[in-house]
């Protein structure tokens, strides 16, 4: 009843190689393999050398420090700790006196459509006045700030503000509840909110300063003395006098200078919690001089921006994605970036090519779960395909947030990026701070589904459970053998947990990313295979979800999405569970059945009989977090048949627990 070793791997194994072109190699930063090598070299020779004449080419000091890297109370790393900088300086004044000073630096798409541009200069001046009134009410340096807005060019200016006066603010996604925002004010004891009356998403306001005012009163909550208000519609909201203001009242009489705080580089320039994908979420802490130096460097390097780029990132700022490549480095790199406030789907699902041609987007950068509704979307509604859209501003594209599986990633690379843009396919995680193992376009070539090499300087590798090196074509953990610049330095308030979950002692002081992993044979590329908690054991197979997922997604005339989970089973030990959501309406009865049983055999032939779900349920859509991760850990409960008693605060629809738990 066992697959040979073989089949489990014919799913795996991707022949398809799509070097850079000639051209692109030439007009790259890093210029070929050659150019990769010899930046891993000098990190290899001399690793704080390396790091330290980085930290010097890519940061504005204005203390510089005089030690790299400081491992005294590791894992409590520490990176340029005598150093000196502002990160809101380095992103607008650094510019100031520049070409750059008149550059566009936010292009602003409302969700109705509306335009609005900002050069640098003006977003400085919107900035300081900002730190201003947050300095006038009392927010000093080291203060937690929550911010819970929508995607707009005063969202960014919340969080440069933030920086500008060495407060750590703690971006709170829009789309969270009361209880989740009051846990988290609570957690992180911010001094004050900065919210909006309502955001718009998809044609439709909806509150945001209405939940603040409820977590604030589910208690616990006095460490806030004010709550700023962004007008972003015409519709009033409840104000409380004394704690609440209006930008505009706040605003009055603040000048539009204000000198930059210098911090330490080791200063929390934010807390970020983690969308809670696998479970509670935590308060990842981020340094200034190590974050800061990883955002500039990656623009450099994994999207080898170009002075007339215009890059937009569609993440919200409510996410690690929206700090790193729309908050901070896109502007410490001097770019032209797009800020949109809406949804991919409205007013239809092709809003994203129109405005990539509207906007001339030269890089653009987004989730698979996006791209996977884009492409259902497209294949049902003709109107709303890429090709209807001229795209040829693309030069590069990226992908971020989960595995691509290959099937999307072809499409992407075809009808988006028209089979001439490289696909960065960037693994990384809030607690990197930014991108750690990804292609570099004008040098890896590309395989799909694959996020090929470790940046310079990253030490990845793939062990087993006691940490020693497995072979090539072997799956096993994730880790990163020694520190590097933008690591999370703590979890906020919880040291003991931070040790525990990303150093474990078996590890030999290696960071834990908790994603499984296999290097591919051939070119020793990195290949995600799931969450540690994913990988499957059936009658004594070892097998990552992803794969049966990506199995079950290759039936691109039939299945959307899938996510697979496992369930405790008397005979093989674990059993595989698949969720599927199909392009055509939801299944039921003798239909569900047949489709089931058409899917299972697609797999047994794609991976093998062994990698066949025993259960398949069909759903209209899967849990997701409200980043469109999908929720594994409550699928699994579901799959087991058990009451969902964990937390449901990171989700984004939860009625879809009830259908699924329905189905069978
Ligand atoms: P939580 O840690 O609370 O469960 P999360 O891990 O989903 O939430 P993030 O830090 O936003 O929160 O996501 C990082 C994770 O996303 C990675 O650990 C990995 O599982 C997945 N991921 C991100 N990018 C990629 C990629 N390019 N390829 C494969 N997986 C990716
Ligand atoms: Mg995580």
């Amino acid at each position: 009843m066992s697959a040979p070793a073989s089949a489990i791997q014919s799913v795996l194994v991707e022949n398809r190689v799509f070097p850079p072109s000639d051209a692109v190699v030439r007009a790259a930063r890093v210029s070929g393999m050659a150019g990769y090598d010899a930046l891993c070299a000098e990190a290899e020779r001399d690793f704080e050398g390396f790091w330290s004449r980085l930290a010097r080419e890519n940061v504005q000091w204005t203390k510089p420090f005089t030690q790299t890297l400081d491992e005294s109370n590791a894992p409590f790393y520490r990176w340029f700790a005598d150093g000196e900088l502002n990160a809101s300086a380095n992103c607008l004044d650094k510019h100031i006196g520049t070409p750059t000073e008149h550059k566009t630096a936010i292009v602003f798409e409302a969700d109705d459509g509306t335009v609005t541009r900002v050069t640098y200069k003006e977003l400085l001046a919107r900035v300081s006045q900002f730190a201003n009134a947050l300095k006038a009410h009392g927010v000093q340096k080291g203060d937690r700030v929550l911010i819970y807005m929508p995607m707009t060019i005063e969202g960014v200016v919340a969080m440069q503000a933030c920086a500008r006066i060495g407060a750590t603010h703690s971006v709170v996604f829009g789309g969270f509840s009361a209880k989740a925002v009051q846990e988290r004010i609570i957690d992180a004891g911010a001094v004050a909110v900065i919210t909006a009356n309502y955001q718009m998403r998809g044609g439709k306001e909806l509150p945001l300063k209405a939940i603040i005012d409820e977590a604030i009163a589910m208690g616990g909550c006095e460490s806030i003395r004010n709550v700023f208000v962004y007008q972003r519609t015409a519709t009033a909201c409840a104000m409380q006098a004394g704690r609440d203001k209006t930008f505009a009242e706040a605003l009055a009489g603040q000048s539009t200078e204000c000198a930059p705080v210098a911090v330490g580089a080791e200063h929390p320039l934010f807390i970020l919690y983690t969308s809670g994908s696998t479970g509670k979420p935590k308060g990842v802490q981020h340094s200034t001089g190590g974050y800061l130096l990883w955002a500039k460097l990656t623009m450099d390097w994994t999207f080898d921006l170009k002075p007339d780029d215009v890059f937009w990132c569609t993440a919200d700022i409510g996410w690690i994605t929206g700090h790193s490549y729309v908050a901070y480095g896109p502007l410490a790199a001097g770019a032209t970036q797009v800020v949109f406030e809406g949804v991919p789907t409205f007013p239809n699902a092709g809003r994203f090519w129109q405005m990539i041609e509207r906007h001339k987007v030269s890089i653009f950068y987004t989730a698979p779960t996006a791209i996977r509704s884009l492409i259902k979307a497209a294949e049902t509604d003709a109107s709303v395909h890429p090709s209807r859209s001229d795209l040829s501003s693309l030069r590069l594209l990226g992908s971020v947030g989960e595995p691509i599986n290959p099937e999307a990633w072809m499409w992407y690379y075809k009808n988006v990026g028209g089979e001439r843009c490289p696909i960065v396919d960037t693994f990384w995680q809030t607690e990197t701070g930014g991108h750690v193992i990804t292609p570099l376009p004008g040098a890896t070539p590309l395989v799909p589904g694959s996020c090929t090499l470790p940046l310079p300087g990253i030490m990845a590798a793939i062990v087993d459970e006691m940490g020693n090196d497995v072979a090539h074509g072997a799956g096993g953990i994730l880790v990163i053998k020694r520190p590097w610049p933008s690591m999370i330095r703590t979890i906020w308030g919880d040291p003991e947990r931070f040790k525990k979950s990303y150093f474990p002692e078996e590890l030999k002081g290696y960071y834990l990313a908790g994603d499984g992993a296999v290097r591919s044979a051939d070119r020793a590329y990195f290949r995600i295979t799931g969450r540690i908690d994913d990988v499957l054991n059936v009658s004594g197979h070892r097998m990552g979800t992803m794969e049966i997922e990506s199995a079950l997604v290759a039936k691109t005339d039939l299945v959307a999405e899938a996510a697979v989970v496992g369930r405790p089973d008397d005979v093989t030990g674990e059993a595989i569970c698949a969720f599927v959501v199909l392009k055509r309406a939801r299944p039921t009865g003798d239909e569900a059945k047949q489709i089931a049983n058409e899917l299972r055999n697609w797999v047994a032939k794609e991976i093998g009989p062994i990698a066949k779900p025993k259960d398949i349920r069909f759903g209209d859509n899967l849990p997701k977090t409200r980043s469109g991760k999908i929720m594994r850990r409550l699928l699994r409960s579901i799959a087991k048949g058990e009451a969902i008693t964990q937390d449901t605060s990171t989700l984004e629809n939860p009625a879809i627990l009830e259908q699924l738990a329905q189905t069978n």
